[in-house]
């Protein structure tokens, strides 16, 4: 993509109201603009990202076994009648009337539809066990939305629902539900660790939460160090094998781990002092089993292998691909910028023009672009007449794997530099050297990334 071509609404500063450094760099960036409170636009290289996201979550869902569908953002409220949560909800839910007068929601979560989506479909449990997902936006009147795109009211989710015979394979679907967020969190590149949640009225171990530690997070965590040197199952994990599933999330739920809300002091103390972790952390998925909570109301029923039927076992599970966004950049941002994961940068590489209009340099970087644009690489090429200092700043704030610098100087040697943003290292190589390194990073970082 020709910068010139492209539409980057970079600002100069961030607006006052942006508290947290994601908010502000994402405003800056040009990634996204507030439509109204906790409601956003996204712009191209927001939207880039963000269906990048979108993506590794879809591939490790179906990887898991789960199957995708897209249901509406409108719902009808007889639905919510059925599970008595329609005058549960509170002022979260978004309540429309159509010109009929018929009550409607914007939905903020989709147990019932599917629960009516399944039973309308299902009646064996030779058809089971079954999870369906989506992703979708959806419509939370949060009391304060904040933070910009982490705590929005119209925000995207990757809601998936499983159906199971009875508890024994509802906790296995749970468990391969686990073990896929696992491997999505580290193809975004990113530390999520898993933290006992609270499984409310319904009771039992249940629920996780992932959390992203960053200062800014809302949620205080305790937690043990181990964590952090945890492995991650590859991409050949054989989600069909229950037992190794189990021992997966057995290891994973082993250490000590919790937010604020289900904090134990008692249990706290039994880890040693210089292996607790204390520290704040964004919630990005929440897995969640509650048996027949909706399946009983709504009469979703299966008949089993005895001819009997009995409501069907289910869980949910979310992530909400725009929050993750805001978090990769909570966790991965320096004073300059942002600094993407390689698996969802928007581009691979920024290659910058130090002098567009002379001949020589913009015909060396033609050249560049389209050998990189060949071998599969996503390229931002600053064909702009801007000066040096505004694209290198305009590189290190949109974050950007690498940075292929390219002026008249070097050229009469043959000579570009190659700046890694991470490291902020820049080397000075032939034009050849710089797009064998690219060209090998991009295999790798998709070998590394690409599960
Ligand atoms: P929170 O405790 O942060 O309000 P929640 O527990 O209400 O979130 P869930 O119902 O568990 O959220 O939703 C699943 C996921 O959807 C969350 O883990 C989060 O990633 C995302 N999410 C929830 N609320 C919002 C929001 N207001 N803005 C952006 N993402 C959200
Ligand atoms: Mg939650």
């Amino acid at each position: 993509m020709r910068l010139t071509q492209y539409f980057l609404p970079v600002l100069k500063e961030a607006p006052r109201e942006a508290e947290i450094a994601s908010h502000q760099l994402m405003l800056r960036a040009g990634m996204i603009k507030q439509q109204s409170a906790g409601i956003y636009s996204w712009l191209p290289l927001g939207l880039k990202v963000l269906r990048k996201v979108e993506q590794i979550v879809r591939e490790e869902q179906n990887r898991a076994g789960a199957v995708e569908v897209l249901m509406p953002t409108i719902q009808s409220a007889d639905l919510w009648r059925e599970s008595g949560r329609y005058d549960d909800y509170g002022k979260e839910m978004l309540r429309i009337q159509d010109r009929h007068e018929r009550d409607m929601l914007f939905g903020p979560t989709n147990e019932e539809m599917i629960t009516d989506i399944f039973r309308t479909y299902v009646k064996s449990y030779k058809d089971l066990p079954l999870n369906l997902y989506h992703i979708q936006w959806k419509f939370r009147d949060e009391v304060r939305p904040r933070f910009g795109v982490m705590r929005g009211r119209e925000f995207l989710m990757k809601d998936a629902y499983s159906f199971d015979l009875n508890a024994d394979a509802a906790r296995a679907a749970y468990y391969r539900m686990f073990v896929s967020y696992l491997r999505t969190f580290d193809r975004l590149g990113v530390k999520a660790i898993p933290m006992r949640a609270d499984t409310g009225p319904i009771g039992g171990d249940l629920s996780h939460e992932f959390l992203i530690l960053a200062d800014t997070g809302e949620s205080e965590v305790f937690c043990h160090s181990d964590f952090s040197k945890k492995t991650v199952p590859d991409a050949g994990v054989d989600y069909s094998d229950d037992a190794l599933i189990a021992g997966i999330v057995d290891d994973w739920t082993s250490g000590y781990a919790r937010t604020d809300e289900m904090h134990d002091e008692a249990l706290w103390a039994e880890v040693p002092e210089d292996e607790q972790l204390n520290a704040r952390g964004i919630e990005v998925g929440h897995i969640f089993n509650f048996g027949s909570k909706y399946s009983e109301p709504m009469g979703a029923k299966v008949t089993g292998p005895d001819g009997k039927d009995v409501p069907v076992e289910m869980g949910s599970y979310g992530i909400g691909p725009s929050r993750v966004v805001a978090a990769l950049v909570e966790a991965g941002h320096d004073e300059n910028g942002i600094i993407w994961p390689d698996s969802v940068a928007p581009f691979d590489v920024g290659l910058i023009n130090l002098r567009s209009g002379d001949e020589v340099t913009d015909a060396a970087c033609d050249d560049m672009y389209a050998q990189l644009s060949a071998a599969g690489l996503d390229v931002l090429y600053d064909d702009t007449d801007g000066r040096a200092g505004g694209k290198f700043a305009l590189a290190d704030l949109i974050g950007l794997p690498w940075q292929l610098i390219v002026g008249p100087r070097g050229l009469k040697t043959g000579e570009v530099e190659l700046k890694a943003r991470a490291s902020g290292e820049r080397h000075t190589v032939s034009i050849d050297a710089a797009i064998n390194q690219l060209t090998a990073w991009h295999v790798d970082s998709r070998k590394r990334f690409g599960g």
